[in-house]
């Protein structure tokens, strides 16, 4: 083990989306951070297509807006099909966006309560924000993995497993932007309260679908002619399915089942997809594996998580992102919430270490502000989860959400949920 002093004013551990953003805010306003990120290069594998809400806003003003908006040709199709044509030189409101399956005429508030909505896949945003956060002078240290830290009265340490051995590192502060299973939440003794959804079975994967089942505008043909339209989820009496065509050139199909156990013994195939592709909208629908060599998604979740950190913050060490709260993923909440989380953040962090009056408030504002926002982001997610739900209970309530969407207060309230911004 090499012993230092001080190495770096903050140490980021993870350098997913959260963990980078934060480390170009914070070196772009003095502070000296260092991000320790365990994997070579960003996850190959597709995870998110894009980012909802404030988070836009924040990579615009960083930026990076034009570069990720222009990331693929194809994404004009996607944006176009999602009725979102914001690709201009900035984001602008999204004229509609869905919502338990309603499409919300966001139209009519987005002047007071704009949604932007960028697809990206999530790699490419990873890629982005690390050449910007190189650019503005954050240090990243990839294959090198945090094994413990300890804190003291005026620092962190933390050892660290590099290619070349074991080395302690010391700062002023510690942030775990580590992800969901978080290594620093663990060892800073910070419960993850919440709920483990285990009634109904989520299944994911990249396919082909065959032209035969498209119209000419992608939706999917069903025999009744009530075609269902990419990107909204369709509720049906079995269930959810979900399916659009992503920048990637891959199209995801998901589901949401209720009434079907998995066996989790046994790995997920597209062949189990299509069975639940065909329970859920009550025919066969022909899917293939997808063209490419991948790599692919392929999951089934039996069981869910809507939780939230207990605190964001013990003494010097700091929770953002998935290593802070996970959602079930209804209106695609988790980048956004966790981008936000990292400029928050960054500010307060940085007042603290440039020793600017108050900063001792702003860092004791911060589990405030971001775990209720985190809250509301799980109960916005539940609800919307709730309404897919199968049941005459649930039918009854969801024409009472449809004849709510008529007050714009109402759908003021969704638009701001959707942005993950505080409700004005
Ligand atoms: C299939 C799928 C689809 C998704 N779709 C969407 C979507 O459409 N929209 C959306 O908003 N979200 C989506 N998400 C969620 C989104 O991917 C996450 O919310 C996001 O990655 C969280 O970013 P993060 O930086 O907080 O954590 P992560 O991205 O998990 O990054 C954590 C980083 O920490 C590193 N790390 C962990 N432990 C250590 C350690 N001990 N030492 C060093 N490094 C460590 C990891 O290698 C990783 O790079 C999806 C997720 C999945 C799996």
């Amino acid at each position: 083990m090499t012993p230092t002093g001080r190495t770096t004013d903050v140490i980021v551990i993870g350098g997913g989306p959260t963990g980078l953003l934060l480390a170009g805010d914070l070196a772009a306003q003095g502070v000296d951070v260092t991000v320790v990120e365990r994997s070579a290069e960003p996850d190959p594998l597709p995870r998110a297509n894009g980012v909802v809400g404030d988070a836009v806003r924040l990579l615009d003003e960083r930026g990076l807006y034009r570069e990720l908006a222009g990331h693929d040709r194809s994404l004009r199709g996607t944006l176009h099909r999602i009725g979102t044509r914001n690709l201009g030189r900035h984001p602008r409101p999204a004229p509609s966006f869905g919502y338990a399956g309603f499409r919300l005429p966001l139209r009519r508030v987005q002047d007071r309560h704009p949604v932007y909505v960028l697809p990206v896949p999530q790699r490419a945003l990873e890629l982005a924000l690390e050449r910007s956060a190189l650019h503005r002078g954050a240090v990243v240290r990839r294959r090198h993995e945090l094994r413990s830290f300890a804190q003291h009265a005026d620092g962190v340490h933390a050892e660290v497993a590099t290619p070349g051995g074991v080395e302690r590192l010391s700062a002023a502060y510690l942030v775990g932007s580590d992800g969901a299973h978080s290594l620093v939440r663990k060892q800073a003794r910070i419960e993850l309260p919440g709920a483990t959804l285990d009634g109904a079975v989520s299944r994911l994967a990249h396919v082909t679908i065959p032209r035969h089942e498209l119209t000419a505008t992608g939706a999917l043909r069903m025999r009744d002619g009530a075609n269902l339209r990419a990107f909204l989820p369709h509720r049906t009496s079995r269930g959810v399915l979900t399916f659009g065509s992503f920048g990637s050139g891959l199209t995801t199909v998901s589901t949401l089942e209720w009434d079907a156990p998995a066996n989790d013994d046994v790995p997920m195939t597209v062949d189990e997809l299509r069975d639940s592709v065909a329970r859920v909208v009550g025919r066969p629908v022909d899917l293939e594996p997808p063209h490419g060599s991948g790599p692919h998604q392929l999951r089934r979740t039996s069981s869910r998580n809507a939780r939230v950190a207990a605190t964001f913050r013990a003494g010097r060490v700091f929770l953002a992102g998935d290593a802070a709260h996970v959602f079930t993923g209804y209106g695609a909440p988790a980048l956004n919430a966790g981008l936000l989380d990292a400029a928050d953040l960054a500010h307060r962090l940085a007042a603290a270490v440039l020793g600017v009056d108050g900063a001792g408030e702003a860092l004791d504002g911060y589990d405030d502000t971001r775990r209720t926002q985190a809250l509301r982001t799980v109960r916005h997610s539940a609800v919307q989860e709730s309404l897919l739900a199968p049941g005459d209970d649930v039918t009854a309530r969801r024409t009472t959400f449809a004849a709510r969407l008529a007050d714009p207060g109402f759908l003021s309230a969704l638009a701001d949920e959707l942005a993950g911004r505080t409700p004005s």
